[in-house]
């Protein structure tokens, strides 16, 4: 048995960055996981998909080069080279995690964790007491009980879809969230017949409805079924009704299943340590307390956000607390809910932060928008053209002015979201964002263009 100032269990985003802030600040720490470090973001999530989307994007840009001045014939790609770069990639940087850790001198061991009570850990056969636990153990694919979808070798989920053989040539996606357009951008790109099959009434449901109707429409290759239930699965054939009942069948070589992810809350623990947790995730506070003492969950197993980013800070809140819990010097380290951003890593790219309009008005906000394509952007023209999808959507409070959301589909929109995400965090008003220079031509000048369309 060996005593730990936190032991922390599950090696994800949550878990390792939160080891790396107590290592920095020098607490022992141990971190169990029983797969791979990095967890899923790094090893079979957002690392590897976009590994394998920028392969995607390289090889439609260069079909379209044309356009550009630029002749390139002949463009191919090669699936098992693509394949080889994405684990080169993950490889790289679960080194990278291990590393670090390493440095700051937390112990990882790869064993399966059970959390018996607060400070007591059963790692494998052996027991480690700690002053605190961070539970960490992210979720896993939800797969509804559709008939036909189980034991169907045609049905994966995205972990299979990642290192498939070989690119399908017809792909039906059952879910349009984030991890389902993204599959189907990858794929449409490289030449495959995709569907989508959503049973809402438009893709990525928390998008701002008017900018994901946009992403939608500007998906190049893949045809969504909107509004639409998926019935049975019948070895590759996606049975599916409208909502007027017809029924509808799709041929398909591979059928992706991606209804979305739940907590991972079983099998460690959480019932037989009194634990509160439901399907829903374990119950945190804005400070990622739980209901027993000094055992702290982050991450995808709260439940609250499914995002390695909000897993971070989350993990990030934790290490704070458990190094200073008088609250002396962290009184504002609580989770934002409200600012955490998101992005889609599809042709053409999305982002958002904060409320979208619908939100704000269901909080009773009266709120102004304005909405600008992004053609008013010299970089955006440049580099797109004048028919690509762009557009940029700013919801603000309409007697404030105070923005309260961002939303944007366009090129580099994951990278602009975080400057949005600054002013959400510091409540900009319109009138102060006018006052920011941005750099010229980019396509983040989208956002300068719509905070002075507002009227005065
Ligand atoms: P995880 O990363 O799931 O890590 C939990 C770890 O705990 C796992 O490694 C598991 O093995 C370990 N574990 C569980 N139980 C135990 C136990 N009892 N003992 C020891 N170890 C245990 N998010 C983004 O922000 N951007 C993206 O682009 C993005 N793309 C994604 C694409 C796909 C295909 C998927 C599936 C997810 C994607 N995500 C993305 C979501 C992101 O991966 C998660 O939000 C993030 O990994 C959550 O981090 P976490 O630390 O909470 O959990």
């Amino acid at each position: 048995m060996t005593a730990y100032d936190v032991i922390i269990i599950g090696g994800g985003p949550g878990g390792y960055i939160a080891g790396e802030r107590l290592g920095h600040a020098g607490r022992k720490v141990l971190i169990v996981e029983q797969e791979s470090l990095g967890g899923t973001c790094l090893n079979v999530g957002c690392i590897p998909t976009k590994a394998l989307l920028n392969s995607a994007k390289l090889y439609a840009h260069a079909r379209e080069s044309a356009t550009f001045g630029v002749t390139a014939e002949n463009v191919t790609y090669d699936w098992a080279t693509m394949q080889g770069w994405k684990e080169k990639v993950v490889s790289t940087l679960v080194g990278g995690v291990a590393a670090m850790e390493r440095r700051l001198g937390v112990e990882v061991v790869k064993a399966h964790a059970t959390l018996l009570g607060p400070g007591r850990v059963q790692v494998d056969d052996q027991v480690h007491t700690s002053d605190h636990v961070i539970v960490a153990t992210g979720s896993v694919p939800v797969m509804p009980p559709i008939p036909g979808a189980s034991d169907n070798p045609a049905v994966v989920d995205s972990t299979g879809l990642l290192s498939i053989g070989s690119v399908p040539e017809r792909l039906a996606v059952v879910g349009g969230g984030v991890i389902g357009i993204e599959f189907a951008s990858l794929f449409a790109a490289l030449g495959a017949k995709v569907d989508v099959v959503e049973l809402l009434d438009e893709i990525v449901p928390f998008m701002d409805a008017d900018l994901a109707s946009r992403l939608r429409k500007g998906l190049s290759g893949v045809d969504v079924h909107l509004g639409c239930k998926v019935e049975a699965i019948e070895e590759g054939t996606v049975v599916y009704s409208t909502k007027a009942g017809e029924q509808h069948r799709l041929e398909a070589d591979v059928v992706l299943m991606a209804v979305g992810r739940k907590p991972a809350v079983a099998g460690w623990g959480a019932s037989e340590s009194g634990l509160e947790h439901s399907g829903r995730g374990v119950v945190v506070d804005d400070r990622m307390r739980t209901n027993l003492p000094n055992v702290w969950a982050v991450g995808d197993v709260t439940g609250r956000s499914l995002l390695a980013h909000a897993a971070y800070r989350m993990g990030e809140i934790a290490a704070a607390q458990i190094l200073d819990p008088v609250g002396a010097s962290n009184r504002g380290e609580v989770m934002r809910w409200d600012t955490i951003p998101w992005a889609v890593y599809s042709l053409p790219e999305a982002a958002g932060v904060g409320l979208t309009e619908a939100q704000a008005k269901a909080r009773g906000l009266d709120v102004i928008t304005s909405t600008v394509p992004l053609q008013l952007s010299g970089r955006f023209v440049a580099e797109q053209g004048l028919k690509a999808p762009g557009t940029v959507k700013i919801v603000a409070e309409r007697a404030s002015r105070i923005v309260r959301g961002v939303h944007i589909v366009g090129p580099y929109a994951p990278e602009t979201i975080w400057g949005a995400t600054a002013s959400l965090e510091t409540e900009l008003t319109i009138d102060d964002l006018r006052q920011v220079v941005f750099p010229h031509p980019t396509v983040s000048e989208g956002i300068r263009e719509a905070v002075w369309a507002f009227k005065a």
